[in-house]
């Protein structure tokens, strides 16, 4: 930790998602409320830690790890089936003072997948480890594991069979992920998937890439949600931050210019800067999606207000 930093109780900003995709606005009333519930849960306790003064980097672990355990979402249970009707679980975590930065992917038991990539970062001289050798690396650490199953929701799996049955099927997103800037400034951005349904097994999407689907540094932090093949073609979570870097562009404008990039509905950023209210865009119908600060703001929204 870097001691020099000065604390500022007034500048601490979050924001989370719960996927960006072809949200639609005739879901079920007790879904929309549910799903709203949720995301206010994770925003307050995100709110009260970063109140409290904790790191950054811990409020998006905790956050992420609330949003995981919720079955609304697709991440951790809850998360989407593979072609071949299992899950397989993507995380990644990056703390912006030291781009230090942990991932995980092809999970098939680990509880909390946010949890494995925070110990990647910091007890391995790795980025990302996936597969049986990550999750030997979670038994190692005492990690939970369970069985693939556990994942499993009735939501998802009728997704599935729509998938399987071959009948349309909108991709509605629901992927997790938290950024936020604590009251010392440090910045730090966490995100965790079950991906696509009806992935091909061994699929990685852009969730554990730092670069692509998250990324920290001391100008932003940033998370993103929809096709992840397109968040990586266009390396969306470091252009945000070049575009601040070599554009000049307040964060505002950098997450719209690299959203902007990206093919038409293709997904959404959230993201936190240096100073300055947290910022969520979207090209999708709709991000789930929380936003505070130190200033006051609260609120949670899934379509454009
Ligand atoms: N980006 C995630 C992936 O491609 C999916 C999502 O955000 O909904 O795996």
């Amino acid at each position: 930790m870097d001691a020099k930093r000065e604390v500022n109780w007034n500048s601490w900003a979050i924001a989370l998602h719960g996927g960006a995709g072809a949200i639609s606005r005739e879901m079920p009333a007790e879904r929309e409320q549910a799903c709203r519930h949720a995301l206010k849960t994770a925003l307050e306790a995100g709110r009260s830690q970063l109140s409290q003064g904790a790191s950054a980097l811990d409020v998006v672990e905790a956050v992420a790890t609330l949003l995981e355990e919720d079955p609304l979402f697709n991440a951790g249970h809850g998360a989407v089936f593979t072609s071949k009707g299992t899950h397989e679980l993507e995380s990644s975590i990056m703390d912006g003072c030291t781009l230090q930065c942990g991932a995980a992917s092809n999970l098939m038991t680990v509880r909390n997948p946010i949890q494995l990539a925070r110990l990647v970062m910091e007890c391995t001289p790795h980025i990302l480890l996936s597969g049986s050798g990550a999750e030997e690396f979670a038994d190692e650490m005492n990690v939970e594991r369970v069985d693939n199953d556990w994942f499993d929701t009735p939501h998802r799996r009728h997704e599935y069979e729509r998938f399987r049955d071959r009948q349309p099927l909108e991709q509605e997103g629901s992927t997790i992920g938290v950024v936020a800037r604590d009251v010392e400034g440090r910045l730090a951005a966490a995100t965790s998937t079950g991906g696509m349904t009806g992935k091909l097994p061994g699929r990685i999407g852009d969730t554990p890439l730092p670069g692509a689907g998250t990324w920290a540094d001391g100008r932003c932090a940033v998370s993103c949600t929809g096709q992840g093949e397109e968040f990586i073609r266009h390396a969306v979570g470091h252009e945000v931050s070049s575009g601040m870097r070599w554009g000049l562009l307040p964060l505002y404008e950098s997450v719209e210019q690299a959203v902007a990039s990206l093919p038409p509905a293709a997904g959404g950023v959230i993201a936190v800067g240096e100073d300055g209210p947290p910022v969520a865009i979207f090209s999708s119908k709709g991000m789930y999606r929380g936003l505070a600060d130190a200033a006051g703001l609260f609120e949670v929204s899934i379509w454009e207000n």
